[in-house]
């Protein structure tokens, strides 16, 4: 029973893992679970922002090099205390509950429970499992893990599994992230005085033309890609003033233009048009773009993965994954995981027990035709 995926996601989703704080408890766990299931381990860690300490597990079965490596996160969005008890993992009516049960504890015991049935003398090359840090705030574990990882290096893994929930079908592309924060700068004084200068009348020209803009975004083939639902980049806008009273003129005022690029959209272009309008309004300006992820739908792996997951076709998805810090990485990648991404990051948050024992059979399926002999 120790190999019981079910069992195993509650024992990891009864640590609590938020990424605003340290991970070092479950991935402790992890790490003791795979010493205790013939696996090597390796541990990489940093430092965040705030000065938590931030680690990253990868265990490894069999020697040489290629073979198959699965990627899945310890840290989960916050519990959400008040309205639940996220770290009380509850079982039944088929289902896990907690924090992290679907995304994505319950995928990550899977990979592990996998791997485990494994002999590791019966492969003729390794299966590496890795257990990151930090995916829902810029994904830093699985970063570190494929600049630094001595097992990552030494392996070389030809194929990646990142084990995010699909319901088992197989993903071979997804959305990727944009964001333009554009920032003015006024001056705060009463407005008895009239002596202030007020940053929301600075931006508010720029955000009346990206209001605009967006009505163009929706419908222009250059931002759509039709193989999506939705075929659209989800072109959004938020702003802030810091809550500036109605007396006071706003000292200053951000803007956040953020959207999802696809494969084959003009997506940098995009980000180009919402950048120089800003400047030329004076505003300051940063960006960032994380391109989209994107395999051939015919890619071996992912033909490989179709044929274990009982014949599922593979699709796209329009959420974002660690999958584009990987994939330069590796031969080949696809996404796939147990769990409905719908339950991800909601209070209830829950995980089908049938999916989860099923993904257990897909990955021990791909270990076995990928690494050599893996069934019982
Ligand atoms: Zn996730």
């Amino acid at each position: 029973m120790k190999l019981d995926p079910v069992s195993l996601t509650r024992d990891l989703v009864a640590i609590k893992s938020v990424s605003r704080w340290s991970n070092a408890r479950v991935s402790g766990l992890v790490e003791e679970w795979f010493r205790e299931h013939g696996f090597e381990t390796e541990r990489l860690d940093y430092v965040d922002e705030n000065g938590e300490t931030k680690v990253s597990i990868v265990g490894r079965k069999g020697r040489g090099t290629g073979g198959l490596a699965f990627f899945s996160h310890t840290d989960t969005v916050p519990g959400q205390e008040e309205d639940w008890d996220p770290y009380d993992p509850v079982v039944g009516d088929g289902r896990i509950s907690g924090r992290g049960s679907c995304d994505m504890k319950g995928p990550l015991a899977a990979t592990m429970a996998a791997a485990a049935a494994v002999d590791p003398g019966e492969l003729e090359q390794p299966v590496l499992v890795m257990a990151t840090a930090d995916e829902e705030v810029g994904g830093g574990g699985a970063k570190q893990v494929v600049r630094e990882s001595r097992f990552f290096s030494e392996t070389r893994p030809r194929y990646a599994v990142v084990a995010e929930p699909t319901e088992l079908w197989p993903v071979y592309a997804h959305k990727g992230g944009v964001l333009v924060m554009a920032t003015a700068r006024g001056e705060a004084a009463h407005t008895s005085t009239d002596l202030g200068t007020s940053a929301n009348f600075l931006i508010a020209p720029f955000l009346a033309e990206m209001a605009e803009l967006a009505k163009d975004v929706k419908r222009n083939p250059r931002y759509r890609n039709a193989d999506f639902d939705p075929p659209t980049n989800g072109f959004n806008m938020v702003f802030d003033d810091g809550g500036t009273r109605p007396n006071v003129s706003a000292a200053r005022c951000t803007c956040q233009i953020g959207f999802r690029p696809m494969p084959g959209d003009e997506s940098r272009e995009l980000m180009e048009i919402v950048a120089g309008r800003a400047r030329a309004h004076g505003l300051e300006v940063e960006t960032t773009h994380k391109g989209p992820f994107y395999v051939s739908p015919d890619a071996d792996l992912v033909q490989l993965a179709s044929r274990a997951s009982a014949g599922r076709k593979p699709k796209t998805v329009p959420y974002g994954t660690d999958s584009i810090w990987i994939k330069d990485q590796v031969d080949e990648l696809v996404v796939l995981g147990p769990g409905n991404i719908a339950q991800a990051h909601t209070v209830g948050e829950w995980i089908s027990i049938d999916q989860l024992k099923e993904a257990v059979q897909i990955y021990r399926r791909m270990i076995h035709e990928i690494c050599g002999p893996a069934t019982s």
